[in-house]
Protein backbone atom coordinates (compact mmCIF):
# COMPACT_ATOMS: atom_id res chain seq x y z
CA UNK A 1 0.00 0.00 0.00
CA UNK A 2 1.57 3.55 -0.95
CA UNK A 3 -0.29 6.29 0.81
CA UNK A 4 0.22 10.17 0.84
CA UNK A 5 -0.73 11.64 4.28
CA UNK A 6 -2.13 15.26 3.88
CA UNK A 7 -3.74 17.07 6.74
CA UNK A 8 -3.07 20.09 8.97
CA UNK A 9 -0.98 20.05 12.18
CA UNK A 10 -2.98 18.48 14.89
CA UNK A 11 -5.23 16.51 13.04
CA UNK A 12 -3.86 13.24 13.87
CA UNK A 13 -1.55 12.45 11.06
CA UNK A 14 0.92 11.02 13.33
CA UNK A 15 -1.50 8.66 14.92
CA UNK A 16 -3.26 7.34 11.85
CA UNK A 17 0.07 6.99 9.84
CA UNK A 18 1.28 5.09 12.87
CA UNK A 19 -1.58 2.35 12.38
CA UNK A 20 -1.96 2.71 8.86
CA UNK A 21 1.36 1.08 8.66
CA UNK A 22 0.92 -0.91 11.04
CA UNK A 23 -2.06 -2.63 9.59
CA UNK A 24 -0.17 -2.62 6.12
CA UNK A 25 2.91 -3.77 7.28
CA UNK A 26 4.45 -0.71 5.67
CA UNK A 27 7.07 1.96 6.71
CA UNK A 28 5.91 4.95 7.66
CA UNK A 29 7.68 8.17 7.22
CA UNK A 30 6.85 10.80 8.79
CA UNK A 31 9.21 13.92 7.58
CA UNK A 32 8.32 15.99 10.98
CA UNK A 33 9.65 13.16 12.73
CA UNK A 34 13.16 12.34 10.40
CA UNK A 35 14.13 16.41 10.54
CA UNK A 36 13.18 16.22 14.57
CA UNK A 37 15.98 13.17 14.66
CA UNK A 38 18.35 14.86 12.45
CA UNK A 39 18.12 17.90 15.02
CA UNK A 40 18.31 15.71 18.00
CA UNK A 41 21.34 13.75 16.91
CA UNK A 42 23.09 17.64 16.00
CA UNK A 43 23.50 16.42 12.04
CA UNK A 44 24.80 19.36 9.53
CA UNK A 45 20.90 19.08 8.10
CA UNK A 46 19.62 19.09 11.70
CA UNK A 47 21.60 21.90 12.57
CA UNK A 48 20.45 23.55 9.29
CA UNK A 49 16.70 22.96 9.74
CA UNK A 50 15.94 23.59 13.62
CA UNK A 51 15.46 27.05 12.99
CA UNK A 52 12.74 26.57 10.38
CA UNK A 53 10.89 23.51 13.23
CA UNK A 54 11.31 26.17 15.78
CA UNK A 55 9.23 28.80 13.76
CA UNK A 56 6.91 26.52 12.34
CA UNK A 57 7.92 27.86 8.90
CA UNK A 58 8.86 25.04 5.62
CA UNK A 59 11.90 23.68 5.54
CA UNK A 60 13.65 24.67 1.85
CA UNK A 61 12.01 22.25 -0.61
CA UNK A 62 15.10 21.39 -1.81
CA UNK A 63 16.40 19.61 1.44
CA UNK A 64 13.08 17.99 1.56
CA UNK A 65 13.40 16.68 -2.11
CA UNK A 66 16.54 15.07 -0.47
CA UNK A 67 15.40 13.46 2.56
CA UNK A 68 12.06 12.25 0.85
CA UNK A 69 13.85 10.70 -2.06
CA UNK A 70 16.52 8.84 0.20
CA UNK A 71 13.17 7.81 2.76
CA UNK A 72 11.57 6.57 -0.22
CA UNK A 73 14.10 4.87 -2.12
CA UNK A 74 15.04 3.03 1.54
CA UNK A 75 11.61 2.09 1.71
CA UNK A 76 10.88 0.70 -1.19
CA UNK A 77 13.60 -1.43 -1.98
CA UNK A 78 12.40 -5.04 -3.14
CA UNK A 79 8.89 -3.70 -4.23
CA UNK A 80 6.90 -2.48 -0.65
CA UNK A 81 4.86 0.50 0.22
CA UNK A 82 4.98 2.94 2.41
CA UNK A 83 3.04 6.09 4.33
CA UNK A 84 4.34 9.25 3.60
CA UNK A 85 3.32 11.47 6.61
CA UNK A 86 3.82 15.36 6.50
CA UNK A 87 5.24 15.33 2.57
CA UNK A 88 4.26 16.66 0.20
CA UNK A 89 2.92 20.39 1.71
CA UNK A 90 3.31 22.55 -1.14
CA UNK A 91 2.61 21.91 -5.55
CA UNK A 92 6.19 22.30 -5.89
CA UNK A 93 6.77 18.95 -3.18
CA UNK A 94 3.73 17.65 -4.62
CA UNK A 95 5.25 17.42 -8.53
CA UNK A 96 8.82 16.41 -6.66
CA UNK A 97 6.98 13.65 -4.72
CA UNK A 98 5.43 12.57 -7.88
CA UNK A 99 8.96 11.95 -9.78
CA UNK A 100 10.63 10.36 -6.89
CA UNK A 101 7.73 8.09 -6.91
CA UNK A 102 7.68 7.65 -11.03
CA UNK A 103 11.57 7.24 -10.75
CA UNK A 104 11.01 4.56 -8.92
CA UNK A 105 8.36 2.95 -9.78
CA UNK A 106 6.16 3.68 -6.78
CA UNK A 107 3.49 6.53 -7.29
CA UNK A 108 1.26 6.55 -4.13
CA UNK A 109 -2.38 5.00 -4.81
CA UNK A 110 -4.05 7.12 -2.15
CA UNK A 111 -3.67 11.08 -1.11
CA UNK A 112 -5.45 10.56 2.42
CA UNK A 113 -6.55 13.64 3.88
CA UNK A 114 -7.69 14.07 7.24
CA UNK A 115 -10.31 16.92 7.75
CA UNK A 116 -10.46 19.26 10.89
CA UNK A 117 -11.30 22.15 12.31
CA UNK A 118 -9.10 25.12 13.03
CA UNK A 119 -9.68 25.48 16.81
CA UNK A 120 -10.05 22.06 17.58
CA UNK A 121 -6.50 21.18 16.19
CA UNK A 122 -4.91 24.39 18.33
CA UNK A 123 -6.32 23.06 21.49
CA UNK A 124 -5.47 19.34 21.13
CA UNK A 125 -2.14 20.75 20.21
CA UNK A 126 -1.64 22.99 23.22
CA UNK A 127 -2.77 19.83 25.06
CA UNK A 128 -0.25 18.01 22.98
CA UNK A 129 1.98 20.83 24.38
CA UNK A 130 1.73 19.94 28.31
CA UNK A 131 3.24 16.35 27.39
CA UNK A 132 5.69 16.30 24.21
CA UNK A 133 7.30 19.84 25.03
CA UNK A 134 7.92 20.45 21.43
CA UNK A 135 9.09 23.84 20.43
CA UNK A 136 6.44 24.31 17.70
CA UNK A 137 3.52 23.82 20.16
CA UNK A 138 2.95 27.23 21.45
CA UNK A 139 -0.04 29.08 20.28
CA UNK A 140 1.79 31.45 18.18
CA UNK A 141 3.59 28.89 15.86
CA UNK A 142 0.33 26.26 15.91
CA UNK A 143 -1.11 29.39 14.50
CA UNK A 144 1.64 30.32 12.00
CA UNK A 145 1.89 26.32 10.94
CA UNK A 146 -1.73 26.54 10.66
CA UNK A 147 -1.96 29.59 8.12
CA UNK A 148 0.83 27.85 6.07
CA UNK A 149 -1.45 24.67 5.89
CA UNK A 150 -4.41 26.73 4.07
CA UNK A 151 -2.13 28.80 1.93
CA UNK A 152 0.21 26.42 0.07
CA UNK A 153 -0.52 22.50 1.74
CA UNK A 154 -4.28 22.60 1.15
CA UNK A 155 -4.72 23.65 -2.47
CA UNK A 156 -2.41 20.51 -3.70
CA UNK A 157 -5.63 18.62 -2.73
CA UNK A 158 -7.23 19.60 -6.13
CA UNK A 159 -4.58 17.41 -7.51
CA UNK A 160 -5.27 14.56 -5.66
CA UNK A 161 -8.53 14.61 -6.17
CA UNK A 162 -8.16 15.35 -10.54
CA UNK A 163 -5.93 12.35 -10.20
CA UNK A 164 -8.57 10.26 -8.73
CA UNK A 165 -6.75 9.36 -5.50
CA UNK A 166 -7.98 12.04 -3.08
CA UNK A 167 -9.71 9.62 0.15
CA UNK A 168 -10.95 12.84 2.08
CA UNK A 169 -12.08 11.80 6.01
CA UNK A 170 -13.09 13.50 8.75
CA UNK A 171 -10.75 13.73 11.22
CA UNK A 172 -12.75 15.15 13.67
CA UNK A 173 -13.94 12.13 16.01
CA UNK A 174 -11.57 10.05 18.83
CA UNK A 175 -8.37 8.16 17.17
CA UNK A 176 -10.16 5.04 16.61
CA UNK A 177 -12.82 6.24 15.09
CA UNK A 178 -10.95 7.95 12.43
CA UNK A 179 -9.31 4.68 12.51
CA UNK A 180 -12.10 2.56 12.06
CA UNK A 181 -13.23 4.79 8.99
CA UNK A 182 -9.32 4.58 7.51
CA UNK A 183 -8.66 1.67 7.46
CA UNK A 184 -11.84 0.03 5.78
CA UNK A 185 -11.26 3.02 2.81
CA UNK A 186 -8.18 2.10 2.39
CA UNK A 187 -8.63 -1.49 2.19
CA UNK A 188 -11.00 -0.52 -0.67
CA UNK A 189 -8.70 1.35 -2.84
CA UNK A 190 -6.00 -1.35 -2.52
CA UNK A 191 -8.39 -3.65 -4.17
CA UNK A 192 -8.53 -1.08 -6.84
CA UNK A 193 -5.55 -2.93 -8.26
CA UNK A 194 -3.29 -1.86 -11.00
CA UNK A 195 -0.31 -3.71 -12.59
CA UNK A 196 1.54 -1.07 -13.69
CA UNK A 197 1.60 1.81 -11.35
CA UNK A 198 2.38 5.08 -12.42
CA UNK A 199 0.31 7.92 -13.93
CA UNK A 200 -1.57 6.22 -16.89
CA UNK A 201 -3.50 3.80 -14.31
CA UNK A 202 -4.15 6.51 -12.14
CA UNK A 203 -5.80 8.80 -14.94
CA UNK A 204 -7.77 5.69 -16.61
CA UNK A 205 -9.16 4.99 -12.75
CA UNK A 206 -9.91 8.76 -12.42
CA UNK A 207 -11.87 8.25 -16.08
CA UNK A 208 -13.30 5.10 -14.89
CA UNK A 209 -11.58 3.05 -17.41
CA UNK A 210 -10.29 1.00 -14.71
CA UNK A 211 -12.47 -0.95 -12.54
CA UNK A 212 -11.96 -2.01 -8.81
CA UNK A 213 -12.35 -4.87 -7.13
P1 LIG B 1 5.10 17.84 11.53
O1 LIG B 1 5.69 16.90 12.55
O2 LIG B 1 4.60 17.15 10.30
O3 LIG B 1 4.07 18.75 12.15
O4 LIG B 1 6.30 18.79 11.03
C1 LIG B 1 7.01 19.60 11.94
C2 LIG B 1 7.80 20.64 11.20
O5 LIG B 1 8.77 20.00 10.36
C3 LIG B 1 7.01 21.54 10.27
O6 LIG B 1 6.39 22.62 10.96
C4 LIG B 1 8.12 22.02 9.33
O7 LIG B 1 8.94 22.99 9.94
C5 LIG B 1 8.95 20.75 9.16
N1 LIG B 1 8.48 19.92 8.03
C6 LIG B 1 7.93 18.68 8.09
N2 LIG B 1 7.60 18.25 6.86
C7 LIG B 1 7.93 19.24 6.00
C8 LIG B 1 7.82 19.42 4.60
N3 LIG B 1 7.27 18.50 3.81
N4 LIG B 1 8.28 20.59 4.05
C9 LIG B 1 8.84 21.54 4.81
N5 LIG B 1 8.96 21.45 6.15
C10 LIG B 1 8.51 20.32 6.75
Amino acid sequence: MRVLMIAPPGAGKGTQGARIAAHFGVPHLATGDLLRRHVARGTPLGRTVQAYLDRGGLVPDRLMQDLVRKALADATTGGGGYVLDGYPRNPAQAWAAYQIATSIGATAQVALHLRTDDDEVVRRLLARAGIEHRSDDTEPVIRRRLALYHEVTEPILTWYDRRGILLSIDGMPDADRVTAAVIPALEARRACHVDRPGPVPELLIAAGAVSCG
